[in-house]
């Protein structure tokens, strides 16, 4: 069963294949550097991460691009509102470049510490002026665009008699309008539901280039048609990024290829896939609600929210067990559950490397192996993937007792379908190896004066060891001849 996708243009699983293979280009809406990077960072990276792993696991050469946004992301969906890192720098009084260069690191250190691997280029907006600039010139030449005091909108109207405008999203112009909070007649644009390509500057704003129509700044979604075009050509494979993103960023960045290419862009994208948002104990994060979490608050526990702080790999965890399209509800209680199961499979997989191989096998890796991957090419399915590892790891504790077994071909097959699946692709990673050597043999000691415990009678302290580690979400399993432990959710 090939790959699968779910392309949110077409509303369907569509099978993958590159347009120019063996290579495939993929872009994803990056960060706004102006705050922490929060859940809804780690998600949309962490989704991708698995899609970018995984297309290069099947032999693809990934050109994967993923921006930062660092102008012209304005507050307001409407080209209203204060670009958020001037905002940030004014009530900081430090210099735009400062915040951004700022929460780009800490972008990049709480990502390295999910996992999520760095992408193949990382441009920024303000490091492609030029290109933005050409690219509305050329949207003006072909008369989809109009200048107006120093500043360039998109003509929606007139785009919309040459190409369909909310194919993406599935609005219509008419609902964009009934929705707009514009009023006629006090903004410069012909109609509300055009959008900023270009927009003129004061003297003393902060951030301004020269162009063909005076000083200004570019809109926000024009950064990411002239990024991706510029590095992966148009139309490319793969267009990504967060569910809020696809109206108007999104359908805007369709029509500036359209508006620029001509239908030759094709949508821009072969494929527009999106990941679905985190909520908080069933709400919408936000940080009027003040249940807004941050990855390092993840880290550090230093939440209201939370008791304590967890590893980076159980919050990846949480996020590969449902899947991308679903939305994922955060709270401690599932933060921990996934920090168990984690470390559940872990301790399977390492188990898994001490069992021995025989003349027979019990079971057929090959069936097990093949239903793994057809999750995940099942529109990238982790969470089923995932059940399927779990389901193994009884059997991995039988096979370590030797009650059912696998040839060496079959080990070995076996072996590497859980060292491919949960290291590479999932891209998780063993417990820092010292602490959990550590609390292994901690474990073991407990395990071991347990034993004692019950030889000399003394059942109290057994059980008050066992209820104990019970808490702790660690489960014995007790056999004539030895006790071994394993994680419980
Ligand atoms: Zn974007």
């Amino acid at each position: 069963m090939p790959l699968e996708l779910y392309n949110t243009l077409s509303r369907k699983k569509e099978v993958f294949s590159p347009l120019h293979p063996p290579y495939v280009g993929m872009y994803v809406c990056g960060p706004t550097v102006y705050s922490d990077p929060h859940l809804g960072h780690a998600r949309a990276a962490i989704t991708f991460d698995v899609l970018f792993r995984y297309l290069k696991y099947l032999g693809y050469q990934v050109r994967y691009v993923r921006n930062i946004t660092d102008v012209g992301h304005l507050e307001g969906d409407a080209d209203e509102g204060e670009d958020k890192i001037l905002k940030k720098a004014r009530l900081e009084q430090v210099e735009p470049i400062e915040i951004a260069q700022r929460y780009t690191a800490l972008y990049h250190k709480a990502m390295d510490a999910l996992g999520v691997l760095r992408p193949s280029i990382e441009p920024t907006a303000t490091g492609h002026i030029p290109q933005q600039i050409e690219m509305i010139r050329q949207i003006l030449e072909r008369g989809y665009a109009y200048e107006v005091n120093g500043s360039v909108y998109l003509d929606v109207e007139c785009y919309r008699r040459d190409f369909p405008y909310g194919i993406l999203s599935g609005r219509n112009v008419e609902e964009l309008l009934a929705g707009s909070r514009e009023l006629e007649g006090q903004s410069e644009k012909r109609h509300p539901w055009d959008f900023a390509l270009w927009k003129r500057a004061e003297p003393t704003h902060l951030m301004q280039w020269d162009s063909p129509w005076g000083r200004g700044y570019p809109g926000w979604h024009i950064e990411c048609s002239a990024m991706s075009i510029n590095y992966l050509g148009v139309p490319f494979d793969i267009h990504g990024g967060g569910l809020d993103l696809v109206f108007p960023h999104h359908e805007a960045e369709i029509a500036q290829a359209h508006a620029c290419f001509g239908k030759e862009a094709a949508f821009q994208a072969r494929f527009w896939i999106h990941n679905n948002l985190v909520t908080i104990e069933g709400q919408k994060m936000s940080k009027s609600l003040g249940n807004f979490i941050t990855v390092e608050q993840v880290f550090t526990g230093k939440h209201p929210k939370l008791s304590r702080g967890y590893p980076p790999m159980a919050l990846r965890f949480l996020i590969l067990q449902a899947h991308y399209r679903s939305t994922l509800d955060f709270s401690e209680e599932a933060l921990l559950g996934a920090f168990r199961g984690y470390l559940r499979l872990m301790t399977a997989y390492q188990r898994l490397m001490e069992v021995r191989p025989y003349t027979y096998s019990s079971f057929s890796v090959e069936a097990w192996r093949e239903r793994v991957f057809a999750a995940l090419n099942d529109d990238l399915n982790t969470a089923a993937a995932i059940a399927l590892f779990f389901e193994q790891t009884e059997e991995i504790i039988r096979l370590r007792r030797q009650e059912i077994y696998l040839t060496a071909e079959d080990l070995a097959l076996y072996q590497l379908t859980w060292k491919e699946v949960l290291i590479d692709i999932l891209g998780l990673s063993p417990p820092q190896s010292i602490e959990w050597e550590k609390w292994a043999s901690l474990i073991g000691l407990l395990i071991q004066i347990r034993r004692d415990a019950r030889q000399a009678k003394n059942y109290a302290l057994a059980d008050l060891i066992r209820d104990k580690m019970t808490s702790l979400g660690i489960k014995f399993l007790d056999f004539p001849d030895e006790t071994l432990w394993e994680m419980y959710e």
